[in-house]
């Protein structure tokens, strides 16, 4: 159900502002299908009032009427700091379809944009718009990306930019944020108003518990928990991990200055602008973790209700020892896998560590690197085997290869079984920087022709695709360093 909470302290009516001659620059089949759009043989809806709509400029179709678009309040944590107040600046929800809720991103000024105007630029939509969709294909949890629709109109950030509006899909858009909004006002009724919310709509599981609410936070906490090692397993980095920027879905939300990694580095920082690597690759579980122990604050009140101030801490930190152990689990699951493992031994986390070790050491390619390890044979000899030659220090990987060998012995899948298996888990295609950002360099020649390509490309990103050999490549060395901002 849509954002159902009403009150002028919770949300505020907010109409778009509208966008003066828009076109489409992006648009996304299959997230149209979440909302049984009818599309025409271009792919694109039927009904032309769509582009309007997504643009802001008018509230109806054929079919549907948004009476009530409008803005939330949260705040958060950024960068570790309490910041207050923050809310939806420039995201307008416009209503639900097919239990989806609409929001539009980058539709103008809400009563919570503070000194922003609201907008967005073209850049930061079409990565959010390829992002979304690429992790999806990846089977990550994450808001979904309708469209992408241009105009002319400027907007100024550090230059002269254009706007744009990226629709954006989910169940919902409650963020970690809402509650501490409310926890931070000691509002026990809204807090309650947020989780019932939640339970009855997207955890109904935890209706029959004898402790509900503390069901809902490690329900929440687990499925961030997956969420983080998804992010791990792929390389991704989210780049700004602020408690107003994670789902009370487990849902990838905000993107922002994300990035994956093409040489791996453990520490590496994609945000520019995060000086002291807080968000860091590495550092990523164990900031998740730090934001469910802020949502944890938020709903103590909440477990005031029926509990002595001391009990409720107790239930909610133990609640929050759920958080490492499904990290863990779900991590140790995703990297065996991606080593072709289906059974469990007590070495593997050495064995997978010792990877990442001679990886992170020899700055190899990390999507490519997991990828090739498919390709090795159980009874390969080392010498043959050509993924060593990437690696810098090649008595590392020699030793570490022949204890892979021997780990494979106790496999039951054959070579074959085994490559299929394993190319199922590491994909050949992701959304590297570079390619974001040739496909936004041509779009803001006005030609949209790679942002279609990669989002066809990044809908597979299991399969091989020959034709498309080298979007699975690694960047060319001057284009290693894309930086990418928070100002988008
Ligand atoms: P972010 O780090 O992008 O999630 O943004 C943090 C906060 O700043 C959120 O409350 C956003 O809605 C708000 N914000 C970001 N960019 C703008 C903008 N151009 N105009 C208004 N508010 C913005
Ligand atoms: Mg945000």
């Amino acid at each position: 159900m849509a954002f159902t909470l009403s009150g002028d302290d919770v949300c505020q009516p907010t109409p778009p502002t509208p966008l003066p001659l828009p076109y489409w620059v992006a648009f996304s089949p299959s997230a149209a299908k979440l909302i049984g759009l009818e599309l025409n043989s271009s792919g694109l809806p039927v009904d032309t009032a769509w582009l309007d709509l997504l643009a802001g400029n008018t509230l109806a179709t054929k079919q549907i009427h948004f009476d009530k678009p409008l803005a939330t309040v949260y705040s958060g944590h950024q960068f570790g700091v309490w910041a207050g107040q923050l809310g939806d600046g420039r995201a307008i929800l416009l209503g639900e379809i097919n239990r989806q809720e609409l929001q539009l991103k980058g539709a103008g000024k809400t009563p919570y944009s503070r000194m922003g105007d609201g907008r967005a630029v073209l850049r930061s939509s079409i990565r959010e718009f390829l992002c979304s969709e690429a992790m999806h294909a990846l089977g990550i949890p994450t808001s979904r990306a309708l469209a992408v629709v241009g105009s002319k109109q400027g907007v100024r950030r550090e230059t002269m930019e254009t706007a744009a509006v990226c629709s954006r899909l989910a169940p919902s858009f409650i963020r970690i944020g809402h509650f501490e909004h409310f926890g931070s006002l000691a509002n026990v009724v809204r807090l309650q108003e947020l989780a019932d919310l939640l339970i009855a709509d997207h955890y109904p599981e935890c209706r029959s518990s004898q402790e509900p609410y503390v069901e809902l936070f490690k329900s929440i906490c687990s499925r961030n928990a997956v969420l983080v090692a998804q992010w791990q397993a792929v390389g991704f980095c989210h780049g700004v991990l602020n408690s107003d920027n994670i789902s009370a879905l487990g849902l990838t939300i905000d993107y922002g200055p994300f990035g994956f990694l093409d040489q791996f580095q453990i520490d590496h920082i994609c945000n520019h602008s995060d000086h002291a690597g807080r968000y860091a690759y590495h550092r990523q579980p164990q900031i998740m973790h730090w934001n469910m122990a802020c949502l944890a604050s938020a709903m103590l009140p909440l477990l005031e209700l029926n509990h002595s101030a001391d009990e409720s801490q107790s239930l909610l930190r133990d609640a929050l020892g759920i958080f490492p152990l499904a990290y863990a689990k779900q991590w140790q699951h995703l990297l065996r896998s991606k080593l072709g493992l289906q059974s469990e031994e007590d070495k593997d986390v050495e064995l997978i560590e010792g990877l990442l070790q001679a990886m992170h050491d020899s700055r190899v390619d990390f999507t490519n690197t997991f990828r090739s390890l498919s390709t090795i044979r159980k009874e390969a000899k080392i010498e043959e085997i050509a993924l060593r030659d990437q690696f810098i220090d090649r008595e590392q990987i020699d030793q570490w290869l022949r204890d892979y060998l021997l780990r494979l012995q106790s496999e039951m899948l054959d070579d074959d079984q085994r490559k299929s298996f394993m190319d199922r888990m590491n994909p050949k295609y992701v959304l590297r920087n570079h390619l974001a950002q040739a496909a936004i360099e041509k779009a803001q020649q006005d030609d949209f022709s790679e942002v279609s390509k990669l989002l066809e490309i990044l809908s597979k990103p299991y399969d091989e695709q020959i034709e498309c050999e080298s979007y699975s490549q690694a960047p060319p060395i001057d284009m290693q360093a894309v930086a990418v901002s928070c100002s988008s």
